[in-house]
C-alpha cells in the first residue's frame, strides 16, 4: 500500500484496486449494489457492529465499490482516509452536521462557491456563526479568530473569480493555535495540489469535478491528511473516543454525518468517478493548457475588460499560485467591455455550451451573476468582486486551435 510513494499519479490510481483482494480477476473494481452484507455466524455480524472486526453493515454506511474508491482519493491527496458522500455539498455538509455545533465559529473565505456560502447561511440559523474574510490575507483570518472557532474554510483556488487564498500562512496560522484547518481542493484538484503540503486537517474534494470528470455522476469527499490532531477537538462524542485518537474525525464523520444524514454514494456513481478518475492526469493537463491559451489570447484582446486566471502574471496571486500548484487548473472567467451585452457573447459560440458545472470534458461556460450567483443579490456579489458580465469558463478538452478560435470568433459584433 506504499505504492502512492513508489509511482506515478496515474500508476497508483490505475492500479490502486490490485493491492487488495480482485474478484474474478476483474479489472474494474465491481459494482456492489447490496444494501445488506451477510455473515455465516451471528457473532461476526455483532463483532463488525461494534467496530471489532473489519466488514460492512450497511449499505448506507459503506460499500466494496465506494471503499475501493475511498482508498484512490485518500492515495491522491496521501492523507489517512477519505469518507464519500452523494455530492461535493454532502461532504461539506457533513462537517456541520457532525463537526460543529451550536455556539461554535468558522472561518471561512468570502470568495467561495455560491452553495458553500449558501450552506455557512443555513449555519448560522443552527446557531453556528461564521465570519467571512478575504483570505487572501493570512492577517484578516488571524483577526477574525475568537475563542469558541473550530475551523478555518478556504478554497483553493475560489470559484469563479479565481482569488487564491493564503494557505500556506493560514495553515501555519490554524496550527499554531490548534484549530482545524478545511480546504475545498475540488478547483486545483489532487493532481495539482495536495492541500497536506499546507497543513489542512481536511480536504474536500467535489468528485463531480475533475475527479469523475465527465459531468455523469455526483460525488463528493473529505479526507483526513493525518495532519490534525483530534486529541484536543472538543465535538467529539464519547462512543468515538474508544478508537486511537487519529481514528475520531473520520469515525465521528462515517457515523453522525453518513449514517445519521444519509448522503451516501451510489455504488453506480462510484463505478463512474473511478473510471474517470484513471484519466484524471490526462485530462487536467489539457484542461490547463487550453485554459492558459484562452486566457491570453482574451486577456490580449481590447474588447475583453479583465480576465481572472491564476495562470497570467496580471493576476495578484499568480506568485502563490505558480509556488503551490503544479498548474493553474482548468477555471477562468472574464469580463467583457461595456456594449458588448454577455449573453450575445455566449450565444455566439458555437463549440463551447452554456451550462453550470465544471471540470467537465466540454467546454462549459455560465454567466454567472444571472444564474448560480444570482440568489445572493448584487451587493453580496460586489462584495465577492463578481461583477455583473462575469462569464466563467469551465474548460474542456477540446482541440486548443477550436477553442481559442470559438472565443475569438464570438468577440467579432455583427
Ligand atoms: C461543485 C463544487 C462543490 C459542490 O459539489 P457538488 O458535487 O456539485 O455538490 C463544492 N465546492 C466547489 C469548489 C465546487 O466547485
Amino acid at each position: 500500500m506504499t505504492d502512492a510513494n513508489k509511482h506515478g499519479f496515474t500508476t497508483t490510481i490505475l492500479h490502486g484496486d490490485r493491492q487488495k483482494p480482485i474478484e474474478h480477476g476483474s479489472l474494474h473494481k465491481p459494482i456492489h449494489t447490496s444494501v445488506a452484507f451477510g455473515y455465516k455466524d451471528a457473532h461476526e455480524l455483532a463483532a463488525v457492529f461494534q467496530g471489532r472486526q473489519p466488514g460492512y453493515r450497511y449499505g448506507r454506511q459503506g460499500n466494496p465499490t465506494v471503499s475501493a474508491l475511498e482508498d484512490k482519493i485518500t492515495k491522491m491527496e496521501q492523507g489517512v482516509a477519505t469518507v464519500c458522500f452523494s455530492t461535493g455539498m454532502a461532504a461539506i455538509g457533513a462537517v456541520v452536521q457532525a463537526l460543529l455545533r451550536k455556539g461554535d465559529h468558522v472561518v471561512s473565505s468570502s470568495f467561495l462557491f455560491g452553495n458553500t456560502n449558501s450552506l455557512w447561511q443555513t449555519a448560522g440559523g443552527l446557531g453556528i456563526d461564521v465570519s467571512f474574510v478575504d483570505a487572501t490575507d493570512v492577517c484578516q483570518v488571524e483577526a477574525a479568530l475568537t475563542p469558541s472557532t473550530r475551523v478555518v474554510f478556504v478554497e483553493t483556488i475560489a470559484n469563479p473569480r479565481t482569488q487564491v487564498a493564503d494557505l500556506k500562512r493560514i495553515g501555519e496560522l490554524c496550527r499554531d493555535r490548534g484549530i482545524l484547518y478545511i480546504v475545498d481542493n475540488t478547483m486545483t484538484s489532487p493532481y495539482l495540489f495536495q492541500p497536506k503540503k499546507v497543513g489542512a486537517g481536511l480536504v474536500v474534494n467535489a468528485l463531480t469535478k475533475s475527479i469523475g470528470g465527465h459531468g455523469n455522476a455526483l460525488g463528493g469527499a473529505l479526507t483526513d491528511t493525518g495532519v490534525f490532531d483530534w486529541s484536543g477537538f472538543p465535538n467529539i462524542f464519547d462512543n468515538y473516543k474508544r478508537y486511537p485518537s487519529a481514528q475520531w474525525g473520520m469515525a465521528q464523520l462515517r457515523a453522525k454525518a453518513l449514517r445519521d444524514f444519509g448522503g451516501t454514494l451510489a455504488p453506480e456513481a462510484a463505478h463512474h468517478i473511478a473510471v474517470g478518475a484513471e484519466t484524471m492526469a490526462l485530462r487536467i493537463e489539457r484542461e490547463c493548457q487550453n485554459a492558459m491559451a484562452l486566457a491570453t489570447m482574451l486577456s490580449q484582446d481590447p474588447r475583453v475588460a479583465a480576465v481572472h486566471y491564476p495562470g497570467l502574471p496580471s493576476h495578484p496571486q499568480h506568485g502563490i499560485a505558480s509556488e503551490l500548484f503544479a498548474s493553474y487548473g482548468g477555471l477562468f472567467s472574464f469580463e467583457l467591455k461595456d456594449g458588448i451585452d454577455c449573453f450575445d457573447y455566449l450565444n455566439r459560440l458555437k463549440i463551447a455550451i452554456p451550462a453550470s458545472n465544471l471540470g467537465d470534458t466540454r467546454t462549459l461556460v455560465i454567466p454567472v451573476a444571472h444564474t448560480i450567483f444570482y440568489e445572493m443579490g448584487a451587493q453580496r456579489r460586489a462584495s465577492m468582486g463578481i461583477a455583473e458580465s462575469l462569464i466563467r469558463v469551465s474548460v474542456g478538452i477540446e482541440d486548443t486551435a477550436d477553442l481559442v478560435e470559438d472565443f475569438r470568433q464570438a468577440l467579432d459584433v455583427a
